[in-house]
């Protein structure tokens, strides 16, 4: 069969989403081993019966609600590639702001260290150490996010330093860092309610930060401290309506709020006192 007629019933078994005719594109291009630019220009080509079956196996799965990253199995961050499955959550371009913020930090501060918390699939721990060459260590506590981290690290080719566990509890005592980033889970019960269907195949462990969405902010503030060298940068990602109570469980670390390229709050800038007394310098880490 043709791609042009591949497409078309693709496009068709996809309807009515309005991502219908990109979607087909994108797994279409992926079955032909094409780049998705490149698929215009080959649409007249006869397609061989593998790649078709495994075009059409493709579009099932994304007809049934998987989102189309799983299906693909890849997805974009920070300008590099990211190995993604049901094991973590897709990295989100909203997130690309944490990163650019932490890398700003981690230049101001010339930290050569970094820790990334709840990393998932490692994206913002990988972007850290492929474009701000710092020796990131990250921490999750799913031992599949880790496999998926590690593998996304050893694409990248970056070496993470990856520890399984709850938030700081994974860490060998001792261990402090210049910069803390984490893109918690932070979804309210009502907003794990209702979500959308694609979401509804993430791993609701990544997504549900308690009754009111904000268990991981109360514990990075109670526990960060001991982690932080003073003077340190901590960021955090955050839903959009959680700016303010986010900024008050942080009152003494002059918070900031970042917003995304959608004008809304997504980022909280916190920094642990410099000048506590007997510490060394965050620079000097
Ligand atoms: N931004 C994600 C979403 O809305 C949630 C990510 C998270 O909980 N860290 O699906």
């Amino acid at each position: 069969m043709r791609a042009a007629e591949l497409l078309r019933r693709g496009r068709a078994a996809l309807l009515p989403s309005p991502d219908a005719d990109w979607d087909a594109r994108a797994l279409l291009a992926d079955a032909m081993g094409a780049e998705r630019t490149a698929l215009a220009r080959r649409l007249a080509d006869e397609v061989p019966a593998a790649q078709a079956e495994a075009f059409f196996a493709a579009v099932r799965r994304r007809a049934a609600g998987e989102p189309l990253q799983y299906v693909l199995g890849r997805a974009w961050f920070m300008g590099l590639p990211f190995v993604v499955d049901g094991r973590a959550l897709i990295p989100r371009q909203d997130t690309e702001l944490l990163c650019e913020a932490a890398l700003e930090q981690g230049r101001r501060l010339g930290a050569r260290t970094a820790l990334d918390l709840c990393t998932g699939t490692g994206a913002v721990a990988v972007a850290l150490a492929r474009l701000g060459g710092l020796a990131v260590t990250a921490t999750d506590i799913s031992a599949g996010a880790l496999a998926l981290a590690r593998e996304n690290a050893r694409q990248n080719e970056v070496s993470l330093a990856l520890y399984e566990g709850d938030l700081f509890d994974a860490l060998p005592a001792g261990l402090r860092f210049p910069l803390i980033t984490c893109n918690p889970p932070y979804l309210t019960a009502q907003e794990m309610e209702n979500l959308q269907p694609e979401v509804r195949r993430e791993p609701a462990l990544a997504l549900f930060g308690g009754a009111d969405g904000l268990d991981f902010y109360r514990r990075l503030a109670g526990e960060a401290p001991a982690r932080l060298v003073p003077g340190g940068a901590l960021l955090m990602e955050i839903g959009s309506a959680q700016g303010e109570a986010v900024c008050a469980l942080f009152s003494g670390w002059n918070p900031k709020i970042l917003r995304d390229l959608n004008g809304l709050d997504r980022v909280v800038l916190a920094q642990r006192n410099p000048t506590m007394e007997g510490e060394e310098a965050a620079w000097s880490i």
